[in-house]
């Protein structure tokens, strides 16, 4: 058979509407890549084979029986561990859910499946979507596929890896402050992080609900804007679902750039930036200008706050999100001899050292006395940031920044020292606290052949603008052709 991987999701899913190819046989085809690499990569914690066959068949069937097939028809993905899938283990990599199968899909996961995609398996993560590198997985630790000693950022590092490495056309992964677009960089993917309350956070297990949002992994713009377009829309079962209407991405692609202003953030290149990823970032830019846009200096004064921000607001979130593990109902009970010491056992070993830390953590800055200093002043540091994106977004249509500080990492070069990891979300963090759109897009190589990534940020509802950037961007520089070493 010709190679399917290598295709794009807009041309395999033609096939398949088109009955020039079965969804049984490209099913047949991801899943054999996805088994086989699996043990070098780490990307799955789960591989369904079973349901995808049996999801491919049943689309096979619709079409012979004269049923059209939607947008993403026989199209392979992945989903990240802590969206829920119905009868499928959903485990956010942690053992406290070791063994938990929900009752039911999530929006995104039912949105996925009406459009025809079919649901390879399920990626592994930092252990509730907290970490940069993966290392937090409770399971194995994903590895990057450019260079399986590096990681592939985290927290939706296995969504990433598996996309990459052309183990599924796409994967969805969760962003609270940077989790799809930074393993995006790390990976050398297209990541898009969409507007909070532009997809519905149903079924997504919760880490920090005023930040956590859902968003596709892509090898290209189009069909990042593909995803999108089926994920998207309003969903009355999140109350922070937004009822705007959903634009056509697509269409964005393709359109040009002339007039468009990008505003560049200073202080991102010039303080603590990688020379490699400055070097990408200036490199990108001048394609950017070559394509009709203008370059304008932006300032966000408040955006080096983000970090501690950030790690308060998340932390205080996650500490209340996360009481609901208590060993009574889902997953891991280790049995004592009284209630309390249940709890603290089940709690105790059934999570690991950074879900503890930032349960801690959250559980300090919320409490009496502390909530005043920490919490609120940290609530009224995340409206300041908000506002320096209105001042900049009256200067520019989009902010550029780089998606990380640094390229990928080695295993264990970090681990040690959790303040060096937070920091790597620098970027990242400003457009989550903001609720705003942003997307990584990849922009070159190191010397080492590690993948670099920018982030092109806009104001909410602004997916459309940043993808049509995105996409011109990518048809010019051609990055995305590249793909890494086949490790199968
Ligand atoms: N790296 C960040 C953290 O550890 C972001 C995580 C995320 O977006 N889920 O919290």
């Amino acid at each position: 058979m010709m190679p399917l991987h290598t295709e794009s999701c807009v041309t395999l899913a033609g096939l398949v509407q088109r009955g020039e190819l079965s969804a049984v046989e490209v099913t047949r085809y991801f899943l054999d890549r996805a088994t086989r690499a699996n043990p070098a990569l780490g990307a799955f914690l789960y591989i369904d084979a079973e349901g995808a066959l049996a999801q491919a068949a049943t689309l096979d069937a619709q079409r012979a029986s004269g049923v059209a097939l939607g947008a993403l028809a026989g199209v392979p993905v992945a989903l990240k561990d802590n969206l829920c899938t119905r009868g499928v283990p959903t485990t956010c990599a942690s053992r406290i859910l070791e063994g938990y199968v929900p009752p039911y899909d999530a929006h995104v996961v039912e949105a996925l499946r009406s459009a025809g995609a079919v649901v390879i398996g399920k990626t592994n993560m930092d252990e509730f979507a907290m970490g940069s590198s993966n290392e937090n997985s409770a399971y194995f630790p994903a590895r990057n596929p450019w260079n399986t000693a590096y990681v592939p950022g985290g927290s939706s590092g296995g969504a990433a890896s598996a996309t990459a490495s052309s183990l599924v056309m796409g994967a969805l992964g969760s962003d609270t402050g940077g989790s799809v677009r930074q393993p995006g960089a790390f990976c050398g993917v297209v990541a898009l992080k969409p507007t909070y309350g532009r997809v519905s956070r149903y079924g997504l297990i919760a880490f920090a609900s005023s930040l956590d949002q859902i968003g596709p992994f892509a090898r290209n713009t189009r069909d990042a804007a593909r995803f999108l377009g089926v994920i998207s829309g309003h969903d009355a079962r999140d109350a922070t679902s937004a009822t705007r209407e959903v634009e056509d991405y697509e269409s964005a692609c393709g359109e040009d750039l002339r007039g468009l202003r990008i505003g560049l953030v200073q202080e991102s290149v010039a303080q603590g930036c990688d020379s490699q990823v400055a070097k990408g970032l200036l490199e990108a830019i001048e394609i950017l200008k070559r394509k009709g846009c203008t370059i304008t200096d932006v300032s966000l004064p408040h955006a080096k706050y983000a970090v501690a921000v950030y790690y308060l607001v998340a932390t205080a979130e996650a500490s209340s999100n996360l009481a609901r593990f208590d060993g009574m109902r889902y997953g891991l009970r280790v049995n004592a001899e009284d209630l309390p010491s249940t709890y603290e056992n089940s709690r105790g070993q059934g999570f690991g050292p950074e879900v503890k830390r930032r349960i801690m953590l959250g559980t300090y800055a919320l409490s009496a006395g502390y909530y005043d200093a920490f919490y609120l002043k940290a609530q009224k540091i995340r409206t300041l940031i908000r506002q320096d994106y209105h001042h900049a977004f009256e200067q520019c249509d989009l902010v550029l920044t780089p998606t990380s500080p640094a390229p990928a990492f080695r295993f264990n070069e970090r681990v040690d020292d959790p303040l060096a990891m937070y920091l790597e979300d620098i970027f990242t963090l400003p457009p989550s606290l903001a609720g705003l759109a942003a997307m990584n897009v990849p922009c070159g190589f190191t010397r080492e052949g590690m993948p670099l990534g920018m982030q092109l940020c806009g104001p909410a509802f602004s997916e459309r603008t940043i993808l049509r950037a995105a996409h011109a961007y990518e048809q010019e520089a051609g990055w995305h052709l590249q793909h890494p070493k086949e490790l199968i």
